[in-house]
């Protein structure tokens, strides 16, 4: 704390990947920048705990490789990625349907069910969706008209049942929405990147992520633990005292941003929490990621459920496995209800299963409902005054990094104009 200047060129309050990647800019461009962070660790939603020789993301969340912020900011070699493998295992009222990525995959195992689950001119439909917005280029599904992802898929053709037994139960874990209220034009984003890369997570855990932007804004001053109470244009009261400042950046979360700066229309959050317990492991685990397609029914509803330690044996010492499962929304159901019922959606008994931890995070992701236009919002709010963060872009890593290059850009031509 004692390292706090009086001033500097610019402050950046909060060091998440938003925060990181702007100061990293900054300093670049010859600046004095200072990041302030009120937690111990830098990162913010992307940050892992060790555990026993557990490794804890916090909250059950993914790479994409084919992000193209991520591709521009990241040495994804020096990471050394774990892919999950594409397609997903979804829990129905009939069994455990699998669906693989290849087009094959997905029609043996619907045979299985062929007509009584899903029509299979949904199944056609659904991979065309999918094949077709791999395809598109990112700009032309930006000129799509923009409604919620519910109408979209109701205006493609998708009938009901194929909604609510495949499409829902995984973009509900996507952008922690159940109800489909997200913008069509971020899913139509989202869904092509998810076609286009893999989905991973580092060796070492998500914070290895944090760890290398952190290291490439090495030329900004970073100061942990030091909570931010107040921003104005050119000043940000810290505990540890003032500091005077050409610009400041508020670089903080959907909830936080709210507080520093009331005048910005609040985003909403949407929050998540992700159990995590561990058992001995099998040898042969399944590494698809489950979703629970069954009708409503009393108990806890699962977001999803991955055996981690199947696709990142990292995650956990050696002969144990790691099960990530997630909830969307207000609700904490015990860490024993969501052992049962995590057991059930993968197929397996619970009976071995230890409860490691339970990670809350109340603002997960914003709400990103339409209209958002070009998606992007303002991130200069007046001369001395900016703010970054995934509530500027889209509600993911995509949206955090591009926000903290714009927010760097903009910084630098209004102080290179006075
Ligand atoms: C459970 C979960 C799952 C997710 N899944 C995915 C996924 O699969 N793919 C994907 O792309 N994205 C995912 N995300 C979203 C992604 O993690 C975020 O979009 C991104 O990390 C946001 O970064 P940020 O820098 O905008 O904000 P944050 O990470 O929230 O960083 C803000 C920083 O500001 C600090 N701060 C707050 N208030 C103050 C203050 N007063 N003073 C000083 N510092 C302050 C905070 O401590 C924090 O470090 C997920 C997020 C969660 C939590």
């Amino acid at each position: 704390m004692s390292d706090l200047p009086q001033s500097c060129d610019v402050v950046v309050v909060g060091a998440g990947v938003a925060g990181l990647v702007a100061a990293a800019d900054l300093a670049d461009s010859g600046l004095d920048v200072t990041v302030v962070e009120a937690e111990e660790s830098v990162g913010g939603r992307v940050r892992s705990g060790k555990q026993d020789g557990y490794v804890l993301d916090r909250g059950f969340q993914v790479l994409n490789t084919a992000y193209p912020a991520v591709r521009r900011r990241l040495d994804l070699d020096a990471l050394r990625l774990r892919s999950f493998p594409k397609g997903m295992a979804v829990r129905t009222d009939r069994g455990l349907l699998r669906l693989h990525a290849s087009p094959s995959g997905a029609l043996s195992s619907l045979s299985l069910f062929s007509g009584t689950l899903v029509r299979p001119s949904d199944l056609f439909r659904l991979l065309g969706m999918v094949a077709g917005d791999a395809l598109e280029p990112a700009d032309r599904l930006k000129k799509r008209p923009e409604t919620d992802i519910i109408t979209a898929l109701r205006r493609r053709g998708l009938g009901k049942r194929a909604v609510d037994t495949l499409v829902r139960p995984f973009l509900t874990g996507v952008f922690l929405d159940e109800s489909l209220a997200t913008s069509s034009r971020v899913n139509d984003l989202v869904w092509r990147s998810f076609a286009r890369g893999r989905l991973t997570v580092p060796h070492a855990g998500m914070q290895a992520v944090s760890d290398q932007l952190a290291a490439r804004a090495g030329g900004a001053r970073i100061l942990t633990g030091t909570p931010v109470h107040e921003v104005a244009p050119g000043r940000a009261v810290t505990e540890a005292g003032t500091v005077n400042a050409r610009a400041v950046v508020v670089a903080v979360g959907p909830v936080a941003v709210a507080r520093l700066v009331p005048s910005l229309p609040a985003p909403v959050p949407r929050p998540a929490t992700t159990y995590f317990h561990s058992r001995p492991a099998r040898r042969h685990e399944d590494p698809l990621l489950h979703v629970d397609g069954r009708g409503r029914r009393r108990g806890p509803r699962l977001s999803s459920v991955m055996v981690m330690t199947a696709t990142a044996p990292s995650y956990a010492p050696p002969g144990r496995a790691l099960i990530a499962s997630s909830t969307v929304g207000p609700h904490r159901p015990s860490a024993s209800e969501v052992r049962v019922e995590a057991a059930r959606i993968l197929g397996t008994g619970g009976g071995d299963w230890e409860h490691v931890s339970t990670v809350h995070v109340p603002d997960a992701l914003p709400a990103a409902p339409p209209p958002l236009g070009d998606l992007r919002r303002p991130v200069r709010l007046e001369e001395g005054l900016y703010v970054a963060g995934d509530h500027r872009d889209t509600p993911s890593l995509q949206g955090a990094l591009v926000s903290g290059e714009r927010v760097a850009a903009a910084v630098l031509v209004d102080l290179a104009g006075r």
